[in-house]
């Protein structure tokens, strides 16, 4: 295994940038090099933004999500004023719910503070939903200041340049040391950008293009010919199943939903009444006796959503009711505007199942 002192440092960030300067991607929320060149500054807001939104979600899936958000919501002071409704609707899509309500919750106290991103590491951190690694992400790329950025790219770069023999999970400080050591002081903002770059479109997880990589003569990995064998693989446990039965209430082209308790799992978002999600099968029998009401059920079509710890399988239930039905908080919503609802990926499945 190599480590940082077995690197011609200097040259390597050398290399990296000039590949990154010729080659790297252009990203909406990005300063390139010739833009910070001509004196532009990155906008901290839209940097921020960005960077909650890639946590877990691809480029391309939240690039979207991103221009809508800044068209809505221009500045973070217009984001800070937003309905929590409103803002978990525009999420939906994005996944981990979490994350919308602390970007609400960031927001508003970057707002109350003036309206100014910190700049300061301890101060970034103090802000709801802002980790190390979003910390040093805004730093380095909104602010051009030093900061080691290390995501799941720059993770499968320096343990194949290493070939770091243990996986991720137990590597993560030697991981970060070795990418803080390798980091340009001069360059901070460009040098995440690239290194960033460099696993995201040649030090891929499959099929490196070790050809194309400006450090393919330190790469210890690819020297032993084998850079897949990095980063090395934990045993992976087996995903837990849930089960449930979901209770789809329809009054003509509208559907009843409900809004899940605040806190906890997709907190805040609406959802179609179901029993609890557990490990074990639900009998019709015990299910219905869950129901919002009693009789008129017709059994529908099973969903399948796989969230990060478990898979949860959903027998979808519907019937129809007056429009004066309302047996506890929730409404009726136009089944032709879920789209625009706080309504989570796997709640729109269910209500797709069953209309
Ligand atoms: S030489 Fe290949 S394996 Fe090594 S860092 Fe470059 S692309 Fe990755």
């Amino acid at each position: 295994m190599k480590t940082d002192s077995d690197f011609p440092i200097a040259s390597m960030r050398k290399r990296l940038l000039a590949w990154y300067e010729a080659g790297g991607r252009s990203l909406p929320w990005r300063i390139r090099p010739e833009d910070r060149e001509a004196g532009q500054k990155a906008d901290p807001y839209a940097v921020w933004l960005s960077e909650i939104m890639l946590q877990q979600t691809t480029v391309p899936h939240a690039t979207p999500y991103y221009h809508a958000f800044l068209k809505r919501w221009p500045r973070v002071q217009d984001l800070a004023r937003a309905d929590e409704d409103e803002v978990f609707a525009a999420w939906a899509g994005l996944g981990y719910y979490a994350r919308a309500r602390n970007l609400l919750a960031c927001a508003r106290a970057v707002s109350e503070a003036g309206g100014d991103f910190p700049a300061l590491e301890k101060d970034l951190l103090a802000l709801p939903g802002i980790g190390p690694y979003t910390a040093a992400a805004v730093r380095a790329a909104a602010f051009n200041l030093p900061a080691s950025v290390v995501d799941g790219n720059v993770e499968r770069v320096i343990t194949r340049i290493c070939a770091i023999p243990d996986p991720v999970k137990t590597s993560k400080p030697l991981i970060k040391r070795i990418a803080a050591a390798l980091a340009d002081p001069d360059r901070p903002g460009d040098y995440a950008q690239a290194i960033m770059d460099l696993g995201a479109t040649v030090c891929t997880p499959r099929s490196p293009v070790c050809a194309a990589c400006p450090w393919q003569t330190e790469c210890a990995a690819h020297v032993q010919g084998r850079p897949e064998a990095f980063p090395v693989k934990s045993a992976k446990a087996a995903k837990p199943h849930r089960m449930a039965v979901g209770f789809a209430v329809f009054c003509g082209d509208r559907i009843w939903l409900r809004k899940r308790p605040p806190k906890g799992l997709l907190g805040g978002m609406l959802e179609v009444p179901s029993t609890d999600w557990r490990p074990e099968s639900w009998s019709d029998e015990a299910a219905l006796a869950l129901a919002p009401f009693s009789g008129g059920w017709q059994a529908r079509a099973s969903i399948r959503h796989v969230f990060t710890h478990f898979t949860l399988e959903m027998q979808m239930w519907r019937r129809e009711a007056d429009a004066g039905w309302a047996p506890e908080a929730g409404g009726w919503y136009a089944v032709s505007q879920i789209d625009q609802l706080a309504l989570p990926s796997v709640m729109k499945k269910a209500v797709l199942a069953v209309v």
